[in-house]
C-alpha cells in the first residue's frame, strides 16, 4: 500500500502511520520528498481497511496495490479457467450462447421457446422459476412446477438449464433441475447466499448489482471461490446510471476489465443489460466482439403477452438472425459460436 502525507505533515503524524503500518505487518520504505512524504508498504495484511489511513492527521491519500481478492485474481490463474457445464466450455474458445424467456409461464411456452434457441443454435435455455420482481404484484414464477417444465424443455431439445436461485432455501431445489444456478443482480452481495454456493458443486451463473462496481462483482466472486467452488462464471447485465433512454446502462467495457483482473469467465446479458428489445441485438454483437464468453437473452415465442419482461425479449426471428450476425462477428475476434 501507499500512503501520501499532506504538504506540512508533522514528523509526528508520519510516525504514527508508520506504526500503524508496521502494526499491520507492513515494511514500510519512507521517501521524503521536496514538499510529501510517501510511505510504501510492503507484505502486510490481505485485509486491512484503506480508511484507516485516509482519516489519520496529515495523511493525504492512501491506496492499495494488491487486489482485494486473491481467489478470483487473473494471478491466481493467469491462463484462464474454463467453466464445463455438460458438454459446454464456459471461457473457451466457444461462445456460448443461453436464451429463453424472462420466466417459465407454461408447457407450451416454454416448449415453444426450448425448440426456437435450439432451432437457433443456443446450447443452454434459461428460464426464471423464482422472480425477483420489483413490483409485489407482478409475476413471481411457478417455482418447482416452472423447473420441470424447464427442464422437461430443455432435455426434448439437447439443452442445458439455467434458472434463477433468489433464497438459500430454494438450492437444493433449484439445483435437481438446472445446470448452472442463476444469482440475480439483486442478490450479488447477499454473503449468506453466496457462501452457501460456494459449498455446493453447481456451476454459478452470478450477475453484477444494479449499482455494483467490477471490485465488488470479484469480491462476490471470492466468496463463493473461498467455500471451494470454483465453477463461477460472471455477467454483466447493466447497472444503473443517470441514462433514461435505456432500463440499465450495458457496461460493455466491463468485459475487458474483467478480463483483465480475473480468470473467470465473464458471458454478457444484453437484455437486462439495456431493457429494450431493439437494443438487444447491438449490444450482443458488441459484447462478443469485446470478448465475453457467453450471451445471456430474453427471446419469446410471444413478447408481446409476456408475463415479464416481454418489453426486451427478442422475437424468435430476431433471435435467429443475431445467432446468424454472431457467426460472423465471433471468428474475427477468434471465436466460434
Ligand atoms: C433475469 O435474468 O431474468 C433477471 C431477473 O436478471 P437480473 O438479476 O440481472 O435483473
Ligand atoms: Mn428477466
Amino acid at each position: 500500500m501507499i500512503v501520501v502525507m499532506q504538504a506540512g505533515a508533522t514528523e509526528e503524524n508520519i510516525q504514527a502511520v508508520i506504526d500503524r503500518m508496521v502494526e499491520m505487518e507492513f515494511n514500510v520504505h519512507r521517501s521524503t520528498g521536496h514538499v510529501h512524504t510517501v510511505l510504501g508498504g510492503v507484505g502486510g495484511k490481505q485485509e486491512f481497511d484503506l480508511r484507516v489511513f485516509e482519516v489519520m492527521d496529515g495523511v493525504k491519500e492512501a491506496h492499495r496495490i494488491a487486489s482485494p481478492y486473491k481467489l478470483a485474481s487473473r494471478h491466481f490463474r493467469p491462463g484462464g479457467t474454463v467453466v464445463k457445464v455438460g458438454g459446454c466450455e464456459f471461457g473457451g474458445s466457444r461462445v456460448v450462447v443461453m436464451a429463453g424467456p424472462s420466466s417459465v409461464e407454461n408447457r407450451e411456452q416454454i416448449e415453444r421457446s426450448a425448440e426456437i434457441v435450439a432451432a437457433a443454435g443456443a446450447t443452454v435455455i434459461r428460464g426464471g422459476a423464482f422472480k425477483p420482481r420489483s413490483s409485489p404484484y407482478g409475476f413471481h414464477g411457478l417455482g418447482e412446477e416452472g423447473l420441470a417444465l424447464l427442464r422437461a424443455a430443455a432435455d426434448r431439445h439437447g439443452l442445458l438449464v439455467s434458472s434463477e436461485v433468489m433464497d438459500i432455501t430454494q438450492i437444493p431445489l433449484v439445483s435437481r433441475y438446472a445446470d448452472i444456478l442463476q444469482i440475480g443482480a439483486r442478490n450479488m452481495q447477499n454473503f449468506n447466499l453466496l457462501r452457501e454456493l460456494g459449498a455446493q458443486r453447481k456451476p454459478v451463473l452470478l450477475k453484477r448489482g444494479i449499482a455494483a462496481t467490477i471490485e465488488e462483482l470479484l469480491l462476490s466472486a471470492e466468496h463463493i471461490l473461498a467455500g471451494g467452488n470454483y465453477d463461477v462464471i460472471l455477467c454483466e447485465r447493466g447497472i444503473r446510471t443517470f441514462e433514461t433512454y435505456t432500463t440499465n446502462t450495458m457496461d460493455i467495457s466491463a468485459i475487458p476489465v474483467v478480463k483483465k483482473l480475473s480468470h473467470l469467465p465473464i458471458v454478457a446479458d444484453p437484455s437486462n443489460g439495456t431493457g429494450r428489445r431493439d437494443k438487444v441485438a447491438p449490444m450482443a454483437r458488441a459484447a462478443v466482439a469485446a470478448g465475453a464468453d457467453g450471451l445471456l437473452i430474453e427471446v419469446h415465442p410471444d413478447p408481446d403477452h409476456a408475463l415479464s419482461d416481454g418489453a426486451q425479449s427478442l422475437r424468435p426471428e430476431q433471435f435467429t438472425e443475431l445467432m446468424a450476425q454472431l457467426r460472423i462477428i465471433a471468428p474475427a475476434v477468434g471465436r466460434s459460436i
